[in-house]
Parts: C-alpha cells; sequence; structure tokens
C-alpha cells in the first residue's frame, strides 16, 4: 500500500476510505479488525494498543501489513509547521503525499477546523483560499488524516469543516470522512459540523446520512445580488430558501442552524442588512455567528470597528435573532483562511517566525 495508490478519487471511483476498507478485507480482516483498525488510526492511538495481543485476533497477513499500512496512514498529511496563537488555538501547515499543502486549525476547547478541498472553486472575494481557485479535492482519509494528526498534539472532540475548500464540491469524500469520525473516531455528531455555501445536493446528502452532522450556512448577506458579487460561484439559492432548508434540517436533527457572516466593514453591516436577518432569522431554529473579518493584504475588504460590530450584534439580539459576536480563532498568525498556504506556495518569508515551531524534517 503506497500513498500514491491512496490518491484520491474520482468521479464515480472509490473513496480513499472505501479503498482502504477493500485493502483490509484482502488482507484477512473481518468487520472487527477493520473496524479496529480504523478506530486506532482516527484516534491517533497505536495499532498494538489494547490489552489483547494481536496475534490472538488478528489475521496473520493483516498483521505483518499493519506497519506498511500505518505508513501509509502517515503520510496522508504529515506536520510541515505549527503557528500557535494567543487565543489558545494553532495554525497547522500540512504537507499531503504529493507535495501540496492544506491548513487545519487546532481550535481552543477541544475542537478542529479541517480543510476539505486544495483550494477552492467558490471565489469568494474576500478570501485567500478562493482567488487561487481549485486545485484538487481532498479524499476522505486525507480529511481523517487531519484528525488523526491533530489527535497527536492535544485532543479533538468537534470537528468542523469550515478550512479550505467548499465541502458541498467534494460531498462523497466529506461524507465518507464524516461517517468514520461521527463511528470509529468517536466524535460525537453534533460535534461534525458540516460548513457550506448552500448546495441543493448536499441537503438531499444530509438528510441520508448515516452520521447527521450539525449544520452551518455561509449566509454573507441577505441580499441575494450583494451575495452573489461576494460569492461568485456559490449556487444561485435564494437568501430566503437557503436558510429555510437549513431549517428544515435543523428540525429534523435537533441541532440549531449556525449561520454564519464575516462581517465586511461598509459592505453587510448596514441597516438594510439587519432588517433583513431579522424578516429571515426571527424565530428560526438558528443561531447567527457574527465573526469581524480579518483583513487580508491585496483584498479590498476591512474589518469594522469593534464598536460597530457589538452594536449589530446588541441590535439583532433586542430584535429578537440569536447572535454571537465571534473572533475567528488563531487569526493573529494569517487568520483568514488559506493565508498560511498561500504565504507558504509563494515562498515569502514566514513573518509570524519567532513563534512558529517548524516540525523536525520539515522544509521550514
Ligand atoms: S470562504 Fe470558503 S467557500 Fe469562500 S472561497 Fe474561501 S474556502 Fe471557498
Amino acid at each position: 500500500m503506497t500513498p500514491d495508490a491512496a490518491a484520491p478519487a474520482g468521479d464515480g471511483a472509490p473513496t480513499q476510505l472505501q479503498w482502504l476498507r477493500r485493502q483490509l478485507r484482502e488482507l484477512g480482516a473481518r468487520p472487527a479488525h477493520e473496524h479496529r483498525v480504523l478506530r486506532l488510526w482516527s484516534q491517533a492511538l497505536p495499532q498494538d494498543s489494547g490489552r489483547r495481543r494481536l496475534e490472538d485476533f488478528m489475521p496473520a497477513r493483516l498483521r505483518s501489513a499493519l506497519p506498511q499500512i500505518t505508513a501509509t496512514l502517515a503520510s496522508l498529511a504529515r506536520l510541515h509547521s505549527r503557528h500557535p496563537s494567543q487565543d489558545g488555538g494553532e495554525r497547522l501547515l500540512l504537507n499531503l503525499f504529493d507535495g501540496q499543502t492544506v491548513e487545519s486549525v487546532l481550535l481552543p476547547r477541544g475542537g478542529l477546523c479541517v480543510s476539505s478541498q486544495v483550494g477552492c472553486a467558490v471565489g469568494c472575494g474576500f478570501c485567500m483560499t478562493g482567488q487561487g481557485g481549485l486545485l484538487r479535492q481532498l479524499g476522505s482519509a486525507e480529511i481523517v488524516a487531519q484528525v488523526a494528526l491533530a489527535r497527536t498534539l492535544r485532543p479533538v472532540h468537534k470537528v468542523v469543516f469550515m478550512g479550505m475548500g467548499e465541502p458541498a464540491h467534494n460531498l462523497d469524500n466529506v461524507f465518507d470522512a464524516i461517517e468514520l469520525l461521527g463511528t470509529a473516531g468517536n466524535v460525537g455528531h453534533k460535534n461534525l459540523v458540516f460548513s457550506t455555501v448552500g448546495d441543493r445536493r448536499a441537503f438531499e446528502r444530509l438528510a441520508q446520512g448515516v452520521v447527521r452532522p450539525a449544520l452551518a450556512l455561509s449566509l454573507h448577506s441577505v441580499s441575494a445580488e450583494r451575495r452573489a458579487a461576494l460569492l461568485p460561484r456559490a449556487p444561485r439559492i435564494d437568501p430566503a430558501e437557503l436558510l429555510e432548508l437549513g431549517e428544515v434540517y435543523a428540525r429534523a436533527t435537533g441541532y440549531p442552524v449556525q449561520v454564519q457572516w464575516a462581517l465586511l466593514d461598509g459592505v453587510n453591516d448596514g441597516p438594510d442588512e439587519i432588517d433583513g436577518l431579522v424578516r429571515l432569522l426571527r424565530g428560526k431554529y438558528a443561531v447567527l455567528n457574527l465573526i469581524p473579518y480579518n483583513n487580508v493584504d491585496g483584498l479590498p475588504f476591512r474589518r469594522p470597528p469593534a464598536e460597530r460590530s457589538a452594536q449589530m450584534a446588541r441590535t439583532l439580539h433586542q430584535r429578537g435573532v440569536l447572535t454571537k459576536l465571534r473572533q475567528s480563532a488563531a487569526q493573529d498568525v494569517e487568520g483568514g483562511c488559506g493565508q498560511l498556504r498561500a504565504r507558504h506556495a509563494a515562498g515569502a518569508p514566514l513573518y509570524w517566525a519567532p513563534r512558529t515551531q517548524p516540525v523536525a524534517g520539515s522544509a521550514a
């Protein structure tokens, strides 16, 4: 088993995790063995851990292949560098087996934000990842590998799909990873957060899932025109319809929909947006997360003054919208999604170097 063999699947081909399961079965694994290998990997535990000796219950062929399987899985995502933040979060830059890089973010209080694609096709004007387009999909094992790697650094109880990429554009791999994380990976279903700009295929898939994650919708504007300008290649779903679809799923699962709003100075922080949010969200099973924008060099958007953001949150709350004013985690270290990767890819100096911990053996 080699990393090349575990390359992300194309349309119709088995996902990486399906391929891995097939390999395990060919080595003689029964379902309990397969579950054990995936459980220990996704929970960052050694394959020989546990009280029972492997030779007492595991087929010899599978046992002898375990070192190679372990090496292959470890090669799916390797730590390039760590970038701790003052808020307790930490950005991780990861090398994939083919030399591509992605970011994960360790969040305070046991969360992890994972990437689902290298790059992104949605092209949000305020996002560094969106500027370079989509380079490739992440395979389902590469998504789980981000969790396995993070768990070697600290416990992870919650996984949010809010890193690089649009999860709805990589549904097979994302849902394959969610299913593993919500079973063998021991992450509570409501602690898996599927985030999307909105795509009807994603709602169909959410309704069918064995593991039903919580849902986050990246809204950013209640105006269809403004939203289309900010998120130029997001599916054209009217904001009212999008929130209605989210409401149906939230009621079905019992987890409120999380409405994400990157707060952009002079763009989506005015009275028209506040009125629209009250109209669309009051009485809904939803939480609105206002996230003041983290300025990105070269992009024309700015973070609103702190008092205006706080006032907007207060006003919405007073008018019946459950609103939280949040800061994105680890934002003092290239806080916008994709900034760390972009700087690395451009070969630019990492100006946060004093807080950076290069990993032994990395190219940093
Ligand atoms: S904000 Fe998300 S959906 Fe938009 S371009 Fe960036 S990664 Fe893609």
